[in-house]
């Protein structure tokens, strides 16, 4: 057994500082070898938790130790996981195909998951550069391994095949079905992924996923408790995920809305002057939609999905789109988010959007804006670029590119030396030129 005690000598900064006072812990006065009366026991069973979850730095700290992939291709692999839906979240959380990838391969193919073969791969790679081995010798000796690896996948061809489905299927199970309760999957359609039931075609209930065209849909484990169905997220590549919530409860919203039938009217139609209102999609998302009789006018402007917030159409109106009503979204215990003029707002994002892009990617209603309202102000270059570094033109950042430099900070996190190895004509000293640039000098 162990005790601690504690009592305060000499009250040092205490005596400058009286608000936060010592707790004396005072231990009875004991002697070695003394026999004491049990006075109360208790028994408590409590389980111990399991390790927590890696961080993308921790994981990379791991590929190091482990001798996957170099400095520069650490970052690149695990953003490449993200972007195939292996993982997602921080802390990185895999899903559940990619436990029946790794399941699967390690039962028929074992070569493939161990990190020896690729850690011996590199460090090869690094005793060619250094002429301890002649290229021959991995040739021939990476042939074998790969030999035998196809060996493996031939042979277990069909067995790997099952167990990927497997693992594939339960990836895309969103929960029962609120009409029938047989499982409702994610889909894909010819207008991106919804969630349809498993029953079909004897239960045609169906679900949209909004943003789905964006990137990749992700069943997570969080579980909307009223509908028992897991909500969903959108991977997209090199961006924050999207959440996109319970997708029953999103189409609860809808049909609410689409039933009370008073949209909220936010001015005139910039092109044909009927009324604007505010609609909610059927996938949860939210827009301004032109009332012109028959459809005839497709004019319509975007808006923040209404999990965001409430839509507040306040008094003020346009100065350019007279009669436009400026409008703010009410976010709980939060201040709220002024979008102003909606149609404002909107040429502003294409704006924004050309300037980073360089070439207008943008639809119909894009190109038209652009041009009718040339006098909205163009936003400079996002800081951040590589162009922004003096020496940088747009030749060495496509360079830069291809060889995994994206961005400013990559450029500070690269090894100078061996990025130098990848450009042509690019010096070393150059590289680091620049790095001082980009990194900050740190003050004392
Ligand atoms: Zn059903
Ligand atoms: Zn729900
Ligand atoms: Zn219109
Ligand atoms: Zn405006």
């Amino acid at each position: 057994f162990v005790a601690n005690g504690a009592v305060l000598v000499e009250p040092g900064w205490r005596y400058y500082y009286p608000y936060h006072e010592s707790e004396d812990r005072i231990l009875p006065d004991l002697k070695a070898g003394q026999v004491l009366g049990i006075e109360k026991f208790e028994t408590e069973s409590k389980t111990t938790k399991p390790p927590g979850r890696y961080g993308q730095a921790r994981l990379i700290k791991v590929m190091e130790d482990l001798g996957l992939g170099t400095k520069s291709t650490r970052h690149e692999i695990i953003q490449k996981l993200y972007d195939r839906a292996y993982v997602h979240g921080t802390p990185i959380q895999p899903t559940k195909t990619a436990y029946s990838v790794v399941d699967t391969l390690e039962k028929y193919a074992k070569m493939v998951v161990v990190p020896d073969m690729t850690s011996k791969l590199e460090g090869d790679m690094s005793d060619i550069a250094d002429g301890k081995i002649t290229e021959d010798t991995v040739i021939t000796e990476s042939k074998e391994m790969l030999d035998s690896i196809f060996d493996d996948l031939v042979t277990n061809k069909e067995k790997i095949a099952e167990g990927l489905r497997d693992g594939l299927y339960t990836d895309t199970v969103v929960g029962p079905c609120p009409e029938c309760g047989a499982d409702m999957v994610v889909r894909p359609s010819r207008f991106g992924m919804f969630i349809g039931c498993t029953n079909y075609p004897d239960c045609k209930f169906a679900l949209s996923i909004p943003s789905s065209k964006y990137g990749m849909v992700i069943v997570t484990d969080k579980v909307c408790e009223e509908h028992n169905l897991h909500r969903l997220m959108i991977a997209i590549a090199g961006k924050r995920p999207i959440d996109v919530g319970c997708p029953y409860c999103n189409h609860l919203k809808w049909e609410e809305a689409e039933k009370a039938g008073n949209d909220p009217v936010v001015g005139p139609c910039p092109e044909c002057g009927s009324d604007l209102v505010a609609k909610m999609s059927r996938s949860g998302g939210r827009f301004i939609k032109c009332t012109s009789p028959d459809e005839s006018c497709k004019f319509t402007l975007p808006l923040p999905p209404p999990r965001y917030g409430e839509l507040v159409i306040t008094e003020t109106t346009c100065e350019t789109h007279k009669g436009l009503h400026h409008v703010r979204i009410a976010r709980e215990g939060a201040r709220p988010w002024e979008i102003g003029c909606p149609y404002c707002s909107f040429i502003e994002l294409q704006k924004n959007k050309e300037n980073s892009k360089g070439k207008g990617k943008g639809g119909k209603t894009s190109k038209k804006t652009g041009a009718k309202n040339k006098k909205a102000t163009a936003r400079g270059r996002k800081k951040g670029d590589l162009t922004d570094i003096a020496g940088i033109g747009d030749a060495i950042a496509k360079q830069l590119q291809s060889a995994g430099i994206k961005t400013q900070a990559d450029l500070a996190a690269a090894d100078a030396e061996e990025l130098s190895g990848k450009l042509t004509k690019v010096s070393t000293k150059r590289i680091t030129g620049w790095q001082s640039i980009v990194q900050p000098q740190t003050s004392a």
